[in-house]
């Protein structure tokens, strides 16, 4: 290891969505701002999709990556325990693991880099005397509410979903009682505690980075920096250093990318819910009707149905058994042949959402596929299930203006399939619908300025490099005094 190097340890929490953004940041770090990186993953409930991307992570190996050993939360955890209760759980079982693997290294790191389920970890970075960030894998509109949500627990009466008016924040646009994340469904649930924890952990970091940049999201950004806004609580630095997304792989050499090569150009609508989403058996029939009855061209990443939440599959991401293709509508796939293309359970994204063919993205609007959506100057569909999608789906139609969306919240009701007939042909046929193809365009081109060289991203992790030397050179004056 090159001792005039920063050294960051990254700390990426379970769950395929997780762990993508970690190991682009890690990457990025390396190749573009001259540090080393280590990142530790958590093993336990390691998905097939996790392993597969870990594995791609290491041609060609940028990172070191480091599997801390599994911890079992079983007697932890209420039974049936949300999603963000055992993420919790389990990032607070992994600190000692995490605590032994610093202090074995032969030259202590720099930074340490922890996501939103890792802020517990970040007294691990005083202890050795290292600078600690927070990395928001997410927007800046998730974070505000997320540091803010402690205020909004004194302030609020009652449970958000039930309020009459919609949530303050200072300097933001207000959030709908309905778009609320979801550990603020129930303030009696131990993952709204968490949820509270962590929005206190946020600000205790040197600093945040946050997976959005600059040009998209000014009015926020201003308010977490503004001292009289969300700055009075966030006093550390903001760097917004988006956006960090999967690149394009150059292996594509399959029966989905044949198929697509023959399609004309922007006439395909690409269908996935990201890592963890599932869809109920009368909504999963009702989508393939809708794409049926639309005629225009799709491709689909198909799970099996779930009847409980709609994030079933999140630890367990690519996983086979159930053939996903039996529950789709009898002769669909005959009737469907020369019109789409069906994926079992996972397709290479980045990629799809890169071909000439995909003129449409209907999306759960997790972050790193809206993202991996605007990069590719793909339009959306906006699906919103869980976590902060409902927020990001409202940033996206009525912030932003790259989507459209149903009018029923699928969360909560069944989408109809005439309405999903609609909205496909509103975003294919009509290429120029609300004018989000061209806005869409022109935030690819403000994307591509903020990571390229002097641009707004590029130039706040060179900050923060910037940082990490100065606190190099601290820890070596006092490790000669
Ligand atoms: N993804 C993929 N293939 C799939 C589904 C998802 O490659 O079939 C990737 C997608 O490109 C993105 C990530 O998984 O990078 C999902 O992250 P996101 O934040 O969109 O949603 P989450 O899964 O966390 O809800």
């Amino acid at each position: 290891m090159e001792i005039s190097k920063p050294h960051a340890v990254l700390l990426s929490s379970p769950g395929t969505g997780h762990l993508i953004p970690v190991l682009e940041l890690g990457n990025r770090l390396v190749t573009h701002h001259n540090f080393t990186v280590t990142i530790f993953v958590v093993s336990s409930h390691m998905s097939p999709a996790e392993s597969q991307v870990l594995q791609s992570s290491l041609t060609p190996k940028l990172c070191d990556i480091i599997e801390l050993p599994p911890v079992d939360i079983s007697g932890l955890v209420e039974p049936n325990a949300a999603v963000v209760t055992l993420l919790a759980v389990m990032m607070r079982e992994v600190r000692s693991s995490l605590r032994s693997a610093i202090s074995a290294m032969k030259q202590r790191p720099t930074v340490l880099i922890v996501d939103l389920f890792g802020t517990e970890s970040l007294s691990i970075g005083d202890e050795f005397d290292m600078l600690k960030y927070l990395y928001c894998a997410s927007n800046a509109w998730f974070l505000a509410l997320t540091i803010y949500v402690p205020f909004l627990d004194k302030l609020v009466v009652g449970e958000y979903v039930h309020q009459k008016e919609p949530l303050k924040i200072p300097g933001c646009n207000p959030i709908q009682p309905d778009d609320v994340v979801d550990p603020m469904l129930d303030r009696t649930n131990q993952q709204y505690f968490e949820y509270l924890r962590i929005g206190t952990e946020a600000v205790m970091s040197d600093g945040i980075l946050v997976n959005t940049w600059e040009d998209l999201q000014p009015t926020i950004i201003t308010a977490l920096r503004d001292k009289n806004l969300l700055g009075g609580i966030v006093k550390v630095p903001v760097h917004c250093i988006g956006p960090i997304t999967r690149p394009v792989s150059n292996a594509k050499s399959t029966d989905l990318f044949d198929w697509l090569d023959k399609q004309p150009s922007e006439s395909v609508i690409y269908v996935s819910f990201g890592s963890g989403g599932a869809l109920s058996y009368e909504q999963m029939t009702e989508v393939a009707w809708g794409l049926e009855l639309s005629q225009q061209r799709f491709v689909w990443v198909v799970r099996p149905p779930t009847v409980e939440a709609a994030d079933a599959a999140f630890f367990t991401a690519g996983k086979g058994g159930d053939d996903p293709l039996s529950y789709l509508p009898d002769g669909f796939l005959t009737r469907t042949q020369s019109l789409g293309f069906v994926v079992p359970l996972w397709a290479p994204q980045v990629d799809v959402l890169n071909h000439v063919s995909v003129g449409g993205f209907l999306s759960h609007c997790g972050w790193s596929s809206t993202l991996e959506s605007i990069t590719n100057g793909v339009p959306m569909i906006a699906w919103p299930l869980y976590a902060e999608q409902k927020m990001n789906a409202t940033l996206l139609t009525e912030e932003i203006g790259v989507a459209i969306r149903s009018k029923v919240l699928p969360s909560k009701k069944v989408v109809k399939r005439e309405e999903i007939e609609t909205m496909v042909r509103k975003i294919i046929e009509d290429k120029n619908g609300n004018g989000i193809r061209a806005k869409v365009k022109e935030l690819k081109y403000s994307a591509e300025k903020a990571l390229s060289n002097g641009g707004s991203s590029h130039n706040a992790l060179s900050q923060v490099e910037q940082e990490c030397k100065i606190s190099m050179q601290r820890q070596k004056r006092v490790s000669t005094q």
